[in-house]
């Protein structure tokens, strides 16, 4: 397959933001693809070439490919960097620049899309004290034989600027129109994406195996299940509109949400964003050898920190010591790990995920061998909102969050947030009612103490439809001193000089970032404003929503990628909670006066 047909294509998906045209040209690309390409096609729409969570990236920063760019065009790397920060991308410049090439070399062979992929793979794959060098030969290698439009596409992907603004759902929306006549079968193809978190496996199923032995799809080891999720409730009384059976109440530790798998003696771990976090834990791998008695599963669970001395339970943050691979082995010393293990996924080959809940928690039970570092969740069983409460207060106590109240015949939804799981967490009964965990977007310098550095952020919720970032509030408060320089350093690299394709917002920052670094902000309510734009004239037709006294908790969420903030449909479903609780709270009054 001819590299160029490609380019054209990525060329159309950028030019359009309505989801039904994208889904028409990707089903024509996918059509038209050869059977052996076509995971490779789909990671590189992804704009990667592998999935996230193999963690292998083609790691190419801008500078040198700016070299690459050089080398191929006489044109100096200072000219270059110019005209990409004129024209706000660097694919961009380097189009330009090779037009006026182009028109005087006639380039011999045409790029194939394979010959693109394997050399993006070598480059990804390079690694040690030449790896720079080899990158650099590599790209400049393809940009030798690239048009202009290309050469545009293959710049953009490897420094990882592609966003096309295709969302994961729109590319299953594609295949389905491609290859399985269009939406009704969907959510075949979606089921075996959430099992997997692999588009290019699913499309090779589909493509080389057909649509029947994709409805058999299920976990395998290896390969992350993209987590359930909870909604959220204020008081035990209301989970009973929500759930007709009866629940599991459990603890809601504060820790580092994990996915087990093991293959005989083999332990991987993967993280709530699917990546592949084994070597930050290497006791819970091992805890895990000791308990789990299956020969082959995947399980779920919470990974905490304690006090070693104490005993007691230590807060998240703790854990995000981990991140940093060089202090591993120190770190897990002073503050050691342990695991609660909730949910069981596949055990011994079988698929539990259609297993009601308390199947596969009596499954957990079987399986895993209990110690002082493994343990599963513990539990009650009820329909009664008052032993909710008893055993929140409890949970509360113990250092936990909160519990999470599960339905006990609900199946493992893959991917899915839905009132089968509810979280009750302890600050839901506070003045500040709302924890949420936005984009940041944009920030304002400072000015006082703050000068030359950032004094506050614009925040975005992620609106899942439209797969865009809204602009919800500007925070300023709850950071300390020691914030400001770690968020400056943490921005750095996601500073644009443009809002970015996928933000919406009516207001300008000082400077814009792309949709990121995801944080935990408090505020005392949800307030309808002009000028913010999540769910803009949804609940008021000119207005979006705000929020009240906004703050900063101290948190940032590592564990979430920009896709897993709050949405914008629960900040709606927020807001209208509030507008109850009022007309209830105006009812009481009205019964008492
Ligand atoms: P939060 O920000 O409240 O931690 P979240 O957005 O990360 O939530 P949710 O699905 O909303 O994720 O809340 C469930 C999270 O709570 C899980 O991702 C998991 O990390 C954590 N958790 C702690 N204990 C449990 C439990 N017993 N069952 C399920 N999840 C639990």
């Amino acid at each position: 397959m001819l590299f160029s047909d490609f380019a054209e294509a990525l060329a159309k998906l950028s030019e359009t933001t309505k989801r039904l045209e994208m889904i028409d040209i990707l089903a024509e690309l996918f059509r038209k693809t050869d059977k052996n390409l076509i995971d490779k096609v789909v990671y590189m729409i992804q704009g990667k070439i592998h999935p996230d969570y193999i963690g292998l990236e083609i790691g190419v920063a801008e500078k040198l490919a700016a070299r690459a760019i050089s080398n191929v065009s006489g044109a100096s790397v200072e000219k270059i960097e110019e005209l990409s920060s004129k024209l706000g991308d660097l694919g961009s410049a380097a189009e330009q620049i090779l037009m006026k090439k182009a028109q005087l070399t006639l380039f011999s062979e045409p790029l194939t899309v394979e010959k693109v992929y394997s050399a993006l793979d070598r480059a990804a794959r390079a690694s040690g004290s030449g790896a720079q060098e080899t990158k650099l030969r590599i790209l400049a290698g393809l940009l030798n034989q690239s048009s202009p439009l290309e050469a545009k596409f293959i710049v953009r992907l490897v420094v990882g600027t592609l966003r096309l603004g295709v969302a994961d759902y729109t590319i299953l929306d594609g295949l389905a129109e491609a290859f399985v006549g269009g939406k009704e079968n969907r959510d075949v193809i979606e089921r075996a994406y959430n099992l997997s978190s692999d588009l290019g496996l699913v499309a090779k199923v589909l493509v080389d195996k057909g649509f029947d032995e994709l409805k058999k799809f299920g976990p395998q080891v290896g390969r992350p299940i993209r987590p359930m999720l909870a909604e959220r409730l204020t008081t035990a009384k209301e989970v009973f509109d929500k759930i007709e059976n009866e629940v599991s109440v459990e603890y809601k530790l504060d820790g580092e949400r994990v996915q087990i798998h093991k293959n005989g003696n083999n332990i991987m771990l993967f993280s709530r964003r699917l990546e592949n976090i084994t070597h930050h834990y290497p006791d819970v791998v091992r805890i895990s050898k000791e308990s789990l008695i299956a020969e082959n599963c995947i399980v779920e669970g919470e990974i905490v920190a304690y006090n070693p001395e104490s005993g007691e339970l230590l807060p998240f943050q703790e854990l995000m010591h981990r991140r940093r691979k060089y202090e591993v082995e120190k770190v897990m010393e002073e503050i050691p790990a342990m695991v609660y293990l909730f949910d069981m996924l596949m055990v011994d080959g079988s698929d539990l995920t259609h297993q009601p809940y308390y199947y596969r928690r009596s499954m957990l039970t079987k399986y895993v061998k209990e110690n002082l570092y493994a343990k599963i969740v513990p539990n009650i069983i009820t329909r009664n909102p008052e032993e909710i409460e008893v055993f929140m207060n409890q949970a509360i106590s113990e250092g936990c969050e909160g519990v999470v109240v599960k339905d006990v015949n609900s199946v493992y939804r893959a991917g899915a947030r839905e009132f089968s799981w509810i979280k009750l967490k302890r600050e839901y009964r506070s003045e500040l009612a709302d924890t949420l965990d936005l984009v940041i977007v944009g920030a304002f310098f400072g000015k006082g103490r703050r000068t030359g550095k950032y004094g506050a952020f614009l925040l975005a919720a992620y609106d899942k439809e439209k797969d865009m970032f809204e602009s919800i509030s500007k925070v300023g408060t709850g950071f300390k001193d020691e914030d400001f320089e770690m968020f400056h350093k943490l921005l750095e690299p996601y500073k644009i000089a443009h809002k970015h394709s996928r933000v919406d917002s009516k207001i300008e920052p000082d400077v814009w970032f792309v949709p990121s670094v995801v944080i935990e902000v408090i505020a005392s309510e949800i307030t309808l404003s002009p000028i913010h734009t999540a769910g803009y004239g949804i609940i008021k037709k000119d207005a979006g929503l705000a929020l009240r006294f906004p703050k900063f908790t101290g948190r940032v969420r590592d564990d979430k990628g920009p896709e897993d903030a709050t949405t914008v449909d629960e900040v709606i479903e927020l807001y209208k909670r509030k507008l109850t609780k009022i007309a209830a709270e105006e009812v009481d009054v009205d019964r008492v006066s």
